[in-house]
């Protein structure tokens, strides 16, 4: 006979356990490893955050905004689901750990309260809705099936706001996502390299993914700005010529 993967249920997926006098079945450790797994595989996370947690990530100094905007993340693991269907948006330059932020509470999420969730980032889905813009060969299946699949998920990460500038139509589908996100109450974590500041002659958030998203957002999530050395020096060097 082929030896059981699991030796505590012989991989039936169960266990007979005594509550009382009677024995009732309950499912296996084994289950629910494997419905972690499954969790960590549809995630979507990309590979070089894989496994990373909160406790990994130092700000590069205490009481900086990166210091703040971990302890904003901490938070919200601790209070999920309770959290009033409101999310985060970190707001800051490239280098200040955006990605990972997002990637750390998805994990810990995944890890310590078996939530279901999905990473995607702005331009791997501004790219999958332009295949549908050319009306003549429009193919709405698979641009549908995947908006309902990010609509429906139990907590979304929406890395990169902004990062390209969408045309109306791609524009109308993400607020589509976002407002049925908003209607159902789903909760949404954000993460922008543009702020709502008007700063030199930088875009705002607003500017690149336009008023009415931007003003979904307001309502869906509390703003956190990530102003890392790397952001401040390249700022300052402007300003000083
Ligand atoms: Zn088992």
């Amino acid at each position: 006979m082929k030896e059981a993967n699991c030796k505590i249920c012989q991989d039936s997926g169960w266990v007979l356990v005594k509550v009382g006098e009677r024995e009732i079945a309950r499912p296996c450790q084994c289950q629910q490893r494997d419905a972690q797994d499954s969790l960590i595989t549809n995630a979507n996370i990309p590979p070089r955050f894989y496994n990373v947690d909160l406790r990994g990530f130092k700000p590069e100094k205490e009481e900086s905004s990166q210091a703040r905007a971990k302890k904003a993340a901490e938070k919200f693991i601790a209070d999920y689901p309770g959290v009033g269907g409101y999310g985060l948006l970190f707001q800051g330059g490239t280098g200040v750990g955006k990605t990972r932020l997002l990637c750390c509470i998805a994990n810990q999420l995944i890890k310590e309260k078996n939530s279901d969730v999905v990473y995607i980032d702005w331009n791997d889905l501004t790219r999958e809705m332009r295949s549908g813009e050319d009306a003549a060969s429009r193919d709405f299946s698979n641009i549908g099936q995947l908006i309902q699949r990010l609509a429906r998920v139990e907590l979304l990460l929406f890395d990169e706001l902004g990062a390209s500038r969408p045309s109306p139509w791609v524009e109308d589908n993400i607020y589509f996502l976002i407002n049925r996100r908003y209607n159902n109450n789903r909760v949404t974590l954000f993460a922008s390299n543009y702020f709502d500041k008007k700063i030199d002659n930088q875009e705002t958030l607003s500017e690149r993914i336009g008023n009415r998203i931007r003003s979904r957002l307001y309502e869906m999530a509390r703003s956190i700005e990530i102003l890392g050395t790397d952001y401040r020096q390249r700022y300052l060097t402007k300003e000083n010529k």
